[in-house]
């Protein structure tokens, strides 16, 4: 038995239980061992049973007298047991657990945890955790006898359907009195000694079965370290392989061409985009592929930078393709580099799953070829690719990323985000890719005037919109947000219920459309252009529109209950607005009229600055919350923390250093290459 023993052969494991566990990401001892609790029952107060007080959450042991079951007049079993101890007995009880009378044995000592209460004019203990301490096989540690799910810091973990935390806890206390004298820490010593990290054997014990809170935390500082520590190693070795590719041919950058390039836009590139286009350019010479993120807030002009890439790699005779994380952004980027590059003699072509109009033979002669996902599945359509433009990268994981770039040749890649992920946390996140910032937005552009509204002055709000709609040619959109964690049924539900109040209560008399992400294509193109030409007053949507488009006609954001959105995502929404020249406007509808949450909300009234948002975000909400439910591409964190800055940066310091000796420490290297290997998809 070793760490990548899969847990189907462990005792009382089994096929079933192997396949629940994949739900939650376990399949090899290692990640059974790695699964860490996210709190822990205090059951550490030991009363004797004469001193138990109602309120209190305590741990009796005692002796079981007796058990019955017994039934209610209504129909419900009730277990009820009675336990003595020198001082005293009590009486406890459960609800329709009928299989207790059976699990109990008369005359055994058993612990007993959970709250004293009064039923009826009883102080009894209500559903409580046993365990038999007469009997009890389980230990954490050689030769120490304890007790795991009673009578101390009691583990509670991430479950799921048919694993419950004890019976983790049963599989993990014996793994650990097996595994740990024999586990070999894979992190050099003189690295615990320089951080003050515990051994890891030992951080194992202290996250599962603490003793007390000091040992929690000295475990979590060791696990939360190791978690960066593998992802920032993670990243440099991505980039380090990177850098063993090789290209036939770096480009060669004609400045005059480009220059024309510039002088035919009607605008003047600001300084940030500038600076961006050096960086990129300075790449494309060089004769390894580049490897780079381009981030920069909604509206600040990424699409011209990458236009001017595209444009060199066309000088220098590649094709380019660009990837949208939707048909409608991709739409979106196809008319406007057609504006941009056909006056320059590049042709472009369109590619989606629903237009598939143009022939592969087109594609093999376009200079620049727009998609969407479906770029990645069609293969060999490339002649000569030599740059990959990936937009909006959070929608994108690491191995789709890879998928493209491993299509023959090796290409350039750029990723363009508009996410505002901190400098820290993007290095960490991205530890393979160079980063730009466009960090300034075009002058002349207006603020968006934002407001939260409180339900008071919901209605004053609706008129104004009203009057607003109907006196001008500019539009609205409605935000309704996700109700779970994904586009599902219930937030389509939501949505829809919500325009159809809209429409027949609130605005009777203008023009609604619906928009959300279970529509078919077409329909969701229908009713956008629509939106676009001004056939609709009033667009209501999930925020399937964050990403992107652009309506220069759309003047108002509204968003339902604000306070569930990330502050960077709402100000990404925001963003759809404000495009055009006309003055625009957010209101952010909450039904929380005071405290945390809407000091959090005012800020939006404030601050335009993406970046400023995601941080003062970070700060109030964790990183969880600001990064978690509709972002992917990020790496969860079990245990560390996107806030905690300076972990963030002490592990990519370390990693800095042994990513260039691994071979020094083998261990460390096995570790790294168990842990990018990836896991079977649950579904
Ligand atoms: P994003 O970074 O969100 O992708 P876009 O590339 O879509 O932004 O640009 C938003 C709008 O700003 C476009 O209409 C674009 O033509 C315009 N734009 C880009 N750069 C400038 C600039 N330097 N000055 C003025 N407008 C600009
Ligand atoms: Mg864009």
């Amino acid at each position: 038995m070793n760490l990548e023993t899969p847990v189907s052969q462990l005792f009382m494991v089994g096929q079933t239980y192997a396949r629940r566990l994949t739900k939650l990401g376990i399949e090899t001892i290692e990640d059974l061992i790695f699964h860490f609790p996210f709190r822990y029952d205090d059951f550490s107060l030991i009363s004797p049973i004469a001193k138990v007080q109602p309120g209190e959450i305590v741990t009796i042991k005692g002796q079981l007298i007796s058990i019955v079951n017994e039934y209610t007049k209504n129909g419900k079993k009730i277990q009820k047991a009675i336990v003595a101890d020198d001082s005293g007995q009590i009486q406890i009880i459960w609800f329709n657990q009928i299989y207790l009378v059976k699990t109990f044995k008369i005359g055994e000592s058993y612990n007993f945890s959970g709250k004293i209460e009064f039923f009826g004019h009883q102080i009894v203990m209500i559903s409580p955790e046993y365990e038999n301490i007469q009997h009890t096989t389980l230990t954490v540690q050689a030769n120490n006898k304890v007790p795991i799910h009673t009578g101390r810091l009691v583990p509670i973990y991430p479950e799921t359907y048919g694993v419950s935390s004890k019976w983790l806890r049963s599989r993990i206390a014996p793994l650990l009195k097996d595994f740990l004298p024999t586990l070999i820490d894979y992190l050099p010593i003189d690295l615990l000694d320089q951080q003050q990290l515990i051994p890891l054997s030992q951080a194992l014990i202290y996250i599962h079965f603490p003793e007390n809170q000091n040992q929690i935390d000295l475990a979590r500082k060791r696990l939360a370290f190791d978690e960066l520590l593998m992802i920032q190693l993670k990243g440099l070795k991505r980039k380090n392989d990177w850098q063993k590719e090789k290209l036939s041919k770096p480009f060669s950058i004609d400045q005059s061409k480009i220059s024309q390039f510039t002088e035919s836009l009607p605008f003047e590139l600001t300084n940030a985009q500038k600076r961006c286009v050096k960086e990129i350019l300075a790449d494309l010479t060089k004769s390894q592929p580049m490897n780079r993120l381009l981030q920069g807030d909604v509206g600040s002009g990424k699409t011209v930078v990458a236009a001017i890439a595209m444009y060199v790699a066309h000088l220098n005779g590649f094709q380019s393709a660009i990837m949208a994380p939707t048909e409608i952004l991709a739409n979106q980027h196809y008319q406007t580099l057609k504006q941009l590059l056909t006056p320059f003699g590049l042709t472009i072509n369109l590619t989606t799953s629903s237009k598939k109009q143009y022939s592969n033979i087109a594609i093999k002669q376009s200079d620049i070829v727009v998609g969407t996902h479906a770029l990645l599945y069609n293969k060999n359509i490339f002649n000569n690719l030599g740059l990959v433009i990936i937009d909006e990268q959070h929608r994108f994981g690491v191995e789709q990323r890879s998928q493209l770039v491993n299509k023959g040749q090796t290409p350039h890649v750029l990723t363009m985000t508009a996410t505002p992920i901190p400098r820290t946390i993007a290095l960490t996140l991205y530890g393979d890719l160079d980063l730009s910032v466009i960090d300034e937005m075009p002058i002349g552009r207006l603020k968006v005037k934002t407001w939260v509204v409180p339900p008071t002055k919901r209605q004053d709000a609706y008129n104004w919109i009203k009057k607003h709609v109907k006196d001008t040619d500019e539009t609205a959109f409605v935000i309704c947000p996700l109700i779970e964690e994904s586009e599902s049924l219930k937030t389509v539900k939501a949505v829809t219920v919500e325009f159809e109040k809209l429409k027949n209560q609130v605005f009777p008399d203008l023009r609604l459309g619906l928009l959300h992400g279970r529509m078919k294509s077409k329909e969701k193109d229908q009713t956008i252009e629509e939106f676009r030409k001004g056939d609709l007053d009033i667009l209501v949507s999930t925020p399937v529109v964050e990403v992107g488009i652009d309506i220069p006609r759309a003047t108002i954001m509204l968003i339902e209950a604000a306070d569930r959105f990330g502050l960077a995502q709402l100000h990404q929404l925001r963003g759809r607005v404000g495009r055009g020249m006309k003055e625009s406007y957010c209101l952010l509808f909450s039904d929380l009229t005071e405290g945390k949450a809407v000091q959090r909300l005012k800020m939006m009234e404030t601050s335009h600055l993406g970046m400023e948002l995601a941080e003062m975000d970070l700060r109030m909400r964790g990183p969880g919350e600001v990064y978690g439910i509709t972002q992917h591409g990020f790496p969860d964190l079990k245990i560390a923390s996107y806030s905690d800055l300076e972990l963030i940066q002490e592990t990519r310091q370390a990693a800095e250093s042994l990513i260039g000796k691994l071979n020094q420490y083998p261990l460390l290297a096995e570790k790294l290459q168990r842990s990018s290997k990836p896991k079977v998809e649950p579904n």
